[in-house]
């Protein structure tokens, strides 16, 4: 079902417990989505927790607010108890319960009213309520609209403005992506309008690398980085132990994909990363490619048309032959 705002400010009364959860691996969009609608539902007296399945990566953890999220895997029974008590469960930035692991049964047990604010393709229909569009450029840019039809624009402040923009930021990769809207550079101008500082949100997230993660790109672009001319397809993997030889910390590959898809000629560029037992995959594509089905089709994963992911049960040196494998006969670019 659709929004419907009156009921949803019936549902955010002054004493509603509400719990805001988002995806996997949070990214910046996942993060500043929930930190900006947390922010914003503080302001109307309610007791907001922001739950996440794993820990996300240090170049998040600048926003304010950020210290009190709980992180399911490490704090099971605080976050099965803020579930289980919940009047309003929030799911943003993604639209399938598979996308927050165990967390997901939980999650769909509970009793509380379920509202889904994402913009990825064919969300489940299992919520109550959805401001779902995968035309918007983030999770975050929705979060704004939200706060806007329930007619509340004017108690927007400068910590909902950081948040919002370091998800709107990240997702449309500096407004470059084609997802990018006038209506994007509109919210970031309202965003502006309330003490935003965009080069403070741009440099706490892009300025804050370590020497180690440098090296490690340095790294990956020498030497494992493949590039076929013919189909335009780039392809990077990075093994676990090359990883832990440059002290990988969660986050530090994180833009890599992006140099697949800078160089001249390239359709679609494919970052693995191996873990301990499986290997997890970035897609990114220009123009027509529909990464999201490639990745729903071949990878266990999903995403958007330009830019997906997925996971394998395989070593590294398997997914790249399995990855070869099926952009050599299976799909057509
Ligand atoms: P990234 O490559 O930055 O991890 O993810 C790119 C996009 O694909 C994001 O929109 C993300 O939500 C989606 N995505 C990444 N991994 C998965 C996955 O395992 N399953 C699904 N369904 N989507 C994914
Ligand atoms: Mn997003």
């Amino acid at each position: 079902m659709n929004l419907d705002y009156h009921r949803i400010k019936e549902l955010l009364g002054p004493s509603a417990k509400v719990v805001i959860t988002t995806h996997r691996s949070p990214d910046g969009d996942a993060i500043g989505s929930s930190l900006g609608l947390y922010h914003f539902l503080i302001l109307n007296g309610l007791e907001v927790s922001v739950i996440i399945p794993d820990r996300d990566p240090e170049f998040l953890h600048w926003m304010r607010g950020h210290d009190l999220i709980t992180v399911f895997e490490s704090d099971q029974e605080k976050s099965k108890t803020l579930i289980n008590d919940a009047d309003v469960i929030f799911s943003l930035d993604y639209n399938r319960l598979d996308r927050i692991a165990e967390m997901g049964s939980r999650v769909e047990r509970a009793s509380a009213t379920k509202i889904l604010i994402d913009h990825h393709i064919d969300p489940a229909d299992y919520f109550n309520f959805s401001l779902s569009d995968t035309t918007a450029s983030s999770t975050a840019e929705l979060v704004f609209r939200f706060i806007d039809s329930l007619g509340w624009k004017e108690l927007l402040n400068k910590d909902i403005a950081e948040c919002l923009y370091a998800g709107i930021m990240t997702d449309t990769g500096s407004f470059k992506f084609s997802s990018t809207s006038a209506f994007t550079h509109r919210v970031v101008a309202d965003l502006m309008d309330v003490g935003l500082v965009p080069d403070k949100v741009h440099n706490a997230i892009f300025d804050n690398s370590s020497f180690d993660r440098l090296q490690l790109v340095g790294f990956a672009l020498s030497n494992k980085f493949e590039f076929d001319a013919e189909r335009g397809v780039s392809i990077i993997g990075i093994s676990l132990n090359e990883k832990n030889r440059f002290k990988y910390q969660k986050g530090d590959t994180e833009g890599l994909v992006n140099y697949g898809l800078s160089v001249k000629g390239a359709k679609m560029a494919v970052f693995l990363s191996e873990e301990l037992n499986f290997t997890k995959f970035s897609f990114r594509s220009k123009g027509q490619i529909d990464v999201n089905k490639i990745a729903r089709g071949y990878f266990n994963g999903g995403g958007h048309k330009n830019a997906a992911g997925g996971r394998l049960d395989m070593s590294l040196k398997e997914s790249i032959n399995y990855l070869k494998d099926v952009i050599e006969n299976k799909i057509t670019l």
